[in-house]
């Protein structure tokens, strides 16, 4: 018996073609390659894999292995990408399904997402306020706070991002916006713009702030606890809708969230990065 070089079948030593379309004797796959449709999809991968290998030397190789596979040019370099990233991210293969592990490395890939490649959606911080405004009422924070103002001029501390109000209790909520990385110098501004709000618009109720960025500061991470009514969101965008995500305030540190990380499995620090990329990037940089 001998083993198929690609699909991993025995064959009899006498044939020199296995089903699945490989020829022993000329090393070459005849026509297209004949998968077994029932085999899982890491292992239809893995088949796809080895024939990249095999015609890896190959001028034409991409051609070659899109004429073997009968794929398109674009799910042949999903299938490139998915495959390059099995030994990065192990828990791939765990997926049900192929378009599950795709969309799972989207994912990851997106909340990896640096500065630079949000500047690429929104230039100025302006396009990012009128975006958010825009799609304010999708947000969670907009079933909650209504819309009140885009780029309040208060004439005389400066200009509120954006000014909203609680639906139910019309308590005064101020959002600062930072395009990417926001500092501890944000905290004095939200905390002057809620001075005002409270000294302006006779409010009895307390007046509260929030920072929405793209990636925290060291600094920042230290001095946000310490407050009282401001909070933090982190953004994501992905082209078209952006998503809001909150920290916790009280376990909120730098330091503590990295040591926690470099501790964890591969698998678990996946689950991880979602909720503290911001802050493990603090790290990266
Ligand atoms: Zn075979």
């Amino acid at each position: 018996m001998q083993e198929c070089l690609l699909c991993k079948c025995q064959i009899p030593d006498e044939d020199s073609l296995c089903s699945c379309g490989f020829n022993f004797l000329s090393n070459e796959v005849e026509g297209q390659i004949q998968i077994n449709e029932k085999l899982h999809w890491v292992k239809k991968l893995e088949i796809e894999k080895r024939l990249f290998e095999l015609y890896k030397n190959h001028q034409s190789m991409t051609w070659i292995a899109r004429e073997k596979l009968g794929k398109s040019k674009a799910t042949l370099s999903l299938d490139m990408n998915l495959i390059s990233s099995f030994q990065k991210y192990p828990k791939l293969a765990n997926f049900r399904t192929k378009a599950e592990a795709q969309r799972f490395l989207r994912q990851w890939e997106f909340s990896a997402q640096k500065p630079s490649e949000i500047k690429e959606y929104f230039s100025k911080e302006l396009e990012l306020r009128d975006f958010l405004a825009k799609n304010w009422v999708n947000t969670d924070l907009g079933r909650e706070w209504r819309l009140i103002a885009e780029e309040f001029d208060t004439k005389e501390v400066g200009r509120i991002d954006l000014l909203t109000q609680n639906r139910e209790t019309d308590q005064w909520m101020i959002v600062e916006l930072k395009l990417t990385k926001a500092s501890d110098q944000v905290i004095g501004q939200v905390l002057r713009y809620m001075g005002w709000i409270k000294a302006n618009k006779s409010s009895k109720q307390e007046v509260v702030g929030i920072i929405i960025c793209n990636e925290i500061d060291q600094d920042l991470s230290y001095a946000l606890p310490m407050t009282k009514n401001v909070n933090l969101y982190t953004y994501n965008y992905d082209g078209s809708t952006i998503s809001l995500i909150k920290f916790d305030r009280q376990n909120y540190n730098v330091k503590k969230v990295t040591r926690l990380y470099e501790q964890m499995t591969e698998e678990d620090k996946l689950k991880f990065i979602e909720r503290w990329r911001n802050i493990l990037s603090v790290k990266r940089s």
